[in-house]
């Protein structure tokens, strides 16, 4: 079904939910404002009729002090409602912002895991906050501004014909004219050239943040700003592209914006010297000089509102481009859940023919895999970097789904089973397993929310992290990531075990990758990971062979396919890819053996 495409201002106010109602109220509001802070100028009218009637004799025009006080009431209530009415738009502005934060993050809950491995979560973070806030502005200001100009100009009409509609017209022509200006440079061809000056400003601003991402490398190796060519080609870019855009493009369409916005009177003067005569043969000279003085003071207001307008158009731009950067977020994939949902029977896991391409990659990084984990068993992924261990692994907790063929976890296809049944089944301890800024009870307590302070200290136990909370100063209570505690990569490992040991799932799916481990910490991490896999269903992708030589079976992945696969023994005497894998590691270790002698 085709769907009408929605405004942006219908889609941000779809957002303010409950509070829709007070973005129309506090836009009423604004344009009632507008309609009495007009009334002092007719106020200021009424004041020079009765001067000119009386004149020279003043002291006869007794009411004009009157005349004063109702413009100052009307224009202390204009403020007043201006107020209100601002305060009306900003909650529903605030609002909207806090909606569209709300239901980003509860979408991209919903996305698969693996979502946020190709989406860094600041990134996504980043996206969706500063979105939220750049639509504040159009919310709390613009619309209600706009609002207010269209009342100011819808009156001036009325009061063209309630005055003088010849010199009403003479105001009103500076105003289209400067408006006309203002919109060509931005309309038909212009807005591309002015979509592309901004793109090229978007990709200055990132490539300025990987400039200075990448300034310690500069140092090292003591390059200039130059030896970033392409944040020197962005720079570039932007500087012609704005060039051409604000000096050809703008230049002549901006100094009569510029001209007309600020002289509505340009055509005023004129145009009273014209009828001056007739109003003087026509015998009531006096209305026509207060019907100019009105106009002469109106044309003040005229300015402000074609200002109001230019700023109520970028704050339009900046909206759609942040409703723009929102949908990118709503996009995101949904993981898709079971209608009917089937409990696992066993920690089983099985892999059936799959296969799996990455989107928008040209080759598969899985091909038609088969293999099977019985319960307790462990099994270890090996095989060259690239070959798929990660992407098979990450197939189970359902980072991405089969793009072909079936992953069953006791007997049931993984996407049969409810999501939060399947994480609770499964274990998982990536390289990248994160902690957050939190104490280390609060860390590890994140696999079971209601584990007592005793179940989190034997985990901790178990994972070897004693020494950890030893010279901590609060022990297990000691916030990471601030004042200066901070843990080693190995000692961060632990603790990541640590959660997993407390899950107590009976599956475990595990990425021992010690590399960046020291010595101690490593022979730790083994200890660590004996506890963890104790009598559980292991897929563990090994980076270095020692570890697997205990394995029950041995998956060697190449290029996406299992090329060989048994036990330890068994491949090591079938003298194929695993056995020269193990020659070239005890050749490492001998080497590394003689020459730390
Ligand atoms: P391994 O863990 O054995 O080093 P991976 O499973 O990480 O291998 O990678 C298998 C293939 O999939 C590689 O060709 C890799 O470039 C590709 N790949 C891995 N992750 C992604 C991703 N998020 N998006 C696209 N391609 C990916």
């Amino acid at each position: 079904m085709k769907q009408k495409k929605k405004s942006d201002v219908a889609v941000l106010l779809d957002y303010a939910g409950s509070h829709k109602g007070l973005t129309f109220l506090g836009l009423a509001l604004s344009a009632v404002s507008m309609l009495l802070s007009m009334a002092p100028y007719i106020c200021i009218w009424l004041v020079a009729r009765d001067l000119i009637a009386v004149a020279p004799d003043w002291t006869r025009a007794q009411d004009i002090a009157q005349y004063g006080w109702l413009a100052f009431a009307f224009a202390v209530a204009g403020i007043v409602l201006y107020f209100a009415g601002l305060m009306c738009t900003h909650l529903a502005a605030f609002r909207t912002a806090a909606n569209i934060r709300k239901r980003g993050v509860a979408h991209v809950m919903k996305a698969p895991l693996g979502f946020f491995d190709s989406n860094a979560s600041g990134l996504i973070r980043g996206r969706l906050d500063a979105a939220a806030a750049d639509t504040e502005t159009l919310l709390a200001h613009n619309l209600a501004d706009i609002v207010g100009t269209i009342t100011l100009f819808v009156s001036m009409l009325v009061l063209m014909f309630v005055f003088d509609w010849r010199m009403g017209a003479a105001c009103l022509l500076a105003a289209v004219i400067s408006m006309i200006a203002m919109f060509s440079m931005m309309g038909g061809k212009n807005a591309k050239l002015m979509a592309e000056y901004q793109a090229a400003q978007d990709r200055m601003t990132k490539a300025g943040t990987e400039y200075v991402r990448g300034i310690p490398v500069v140092k090292i190796f003591q390059q200039t700003v130059y030896s970033f060519k392409a944040f020197q080609e962005a720079i570039e870019d932007y500087s012609s592209k704005a060039e051409h855009y604000q000096g050809d493009v703008c230049r002549v369409p901006q100094s009569i914006n510029l001209t007309f916005t600020e002289g509505a009177f340009v055509f005023l003067v004129p145009a009273a010297l014209f009828l001056a005569p007739g109003a003087l043969a026509g015998g009531d000279f006096a209305g026509f000089i207060a019907n100019f003085a009105f106009y002469a003071v109106f044309s003040a207001i005229i300015s402000t509102a074609l200002a109001k307008i230019m700023f109520a158009a970028s704050g339009m731009m900046l909206a759609s481009t942040a409703l723009r950067r929102i949908d990118q977020v709503m996009c995101a994939p949904e993981l898709k859940v079971p209608e009917h949902p089937q409990s696992p029977g066993s920690s089983r896991v099985e892999f059936e023919d799959v296969s799996f391409t990455y989107d928008g990659a040209q080759t598969s990084a899985l091909s038609h895999v088969s293999f099977t984990a019985e319960p307790g068993q462990t099994v270890a992924l090996v095989g060259p970097s690239g070959g798929g261990k990660t992407t098979a692994a990450s197939l189970i907790p359902r980072f991405w789904d089969a793009t072909s063929g079936v992953v069953k976890v006791g007997g049931v296809d993984v996407r049969q089973i409810d999501p939060h049944v399947l994480m609770d089944q499964i274990a998982f301890v990536f390289q990248n397993s994160r902690l957050f800024k939190a104490s280390i009870l609060e860390n590890v307590r994140a696999a079971r929310p209601n584990a007592t302070r005793e179940q989190v200290l034997s985990a901790l136990k178990a994972a070897q992290c004693e020494d950890i909370l030893e010279k901590l100063p609060q022990g297990m209570d000691t916030l990471i990531g601030s004042e200066g505690t901070y843990l080693s990569g190995g000692e961060q490992q632990r603790i990541a075990l640590a959660r997993a040991i407390l899950k107590d799932a009976p599956i475990v799916v595990l990425d021992e990758a010690t590399a960046f481990a020291d010595p101690e910490n490593e022979a730790l991490i083994q200890k660590a990971f004996t506890e963890l896999t104790r009598g559980r269903t292991v897929i563990m992708i090994a980076h270095r062979l020692s570890t697997v030589v205990g394995a029950d079976k041995i998956l060697v992945l190449e290029e996406g396919r299992i090329v060989e696969q048994g036990s330890h023994q068994e491949l090591t005497a079938a003298g194929g890819l695993y056995a020269r894998m193990w020659a070239d590691y005890n050749k490492a270790v001998q080497w590394k053996i003689t020459s730390e002698q």
